[in-house]
């Protein structure tokens, strides 16, 4: 399989999605996150200078990301293709990313983009409702969705908790940061054309199954 870069807003969907496609086609998901989080726990070479900046709260490199990336990439469980979550999150960071899968010999692939409506986003975000007891999720802003008694779990009666960054205005942060950001990755990868656009605000089947089509499309 092609390698996928998935690039998406705050509740796209993205996590759904790259479990989806990672359990289907059996291949690894790979996000900076736990790059980070495996180094450390592995005591890679680079583990105390990632805690280090992580504890100071700095931003950790490119340069480290990169190396653990490109160490990742030629394991072999890469070799029939990977999903890339959260990077490249620049063109930058995204024209160095290429200068590595030259190296190890890899191609670039292809780049999906979950798009999604941004007043859909929000109330996919700011109306989102869990319990704590079951992790039974809901969500007030939408019929199919909302609990049968405003703010009690249909399963277990328990008391539904919000979380506190699931607000407007982090919401709005968050997303103007997305735009800010990405739309010059976008044009980028337009430009190269390995870019496709979905419509992720349908539902997560629908997503799914558009990006199954980009797949079969792509390694037949
Ligand atoms: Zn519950």
């Amino acid at each position: 399989m092609k390698s996928i870069i998935l690039l998406a807003p705050p509740a796209a969907g993205k996590g759904t999605q790259s479990e989806l496609i990672c359990n289907k086609y059996n291949v690894p998901h790979i996000s900076t996150g736990d790059l980070l989080r495996t180094a450390v726990r592995d005591n890679h070479p680079l583990a105390q200078t990632i805690s280090d900046l992580i504890n100071s709260g700095a931003l950790v490199t490119d340069e480290i990301v990169l190396d653990l990336l490109k160490e990742r990439l030629t394991k072999c469980d890469c070799d029939n293709g990977y999903v890339l979550d959260g990077f490249p999150r620049n063109v930058s960071q995204a024209v160095t990313y290429e200068e590595i899968l030259k190296e190890i010999d890899k191609e670039l692939g292809i780049v999906i983009l979950l798009d999604i409506d941004r007043k859909l986003a929000k109330k996919r975000i700011v109306g989102r409702l869990s319990c704590q007891a079951c992790g039974s999720v809901y969500n007030s802003m939408f019929d199919e969705h909302k609990s049968k008694v405003d703010g009690a779990c249909d399963n277990c009666h328990s008391v539904l908790t919000k979380r506190d960054d699931d607000n407007e205005e982090t919401f709005d942060k968050r997303f103007d940061a997305y735009v800010e950001k990405t739309k010059p990755l976008i044009d980028y990868y337009n430009d190269k054309e390995v870019l496709y656009r979905i419509d992720s605000g349908i539902d997560k089947e629908y997503t799914f199954n558009e990006i199954e089509k980009i797949i079969k499309e792509q390694n037949d």
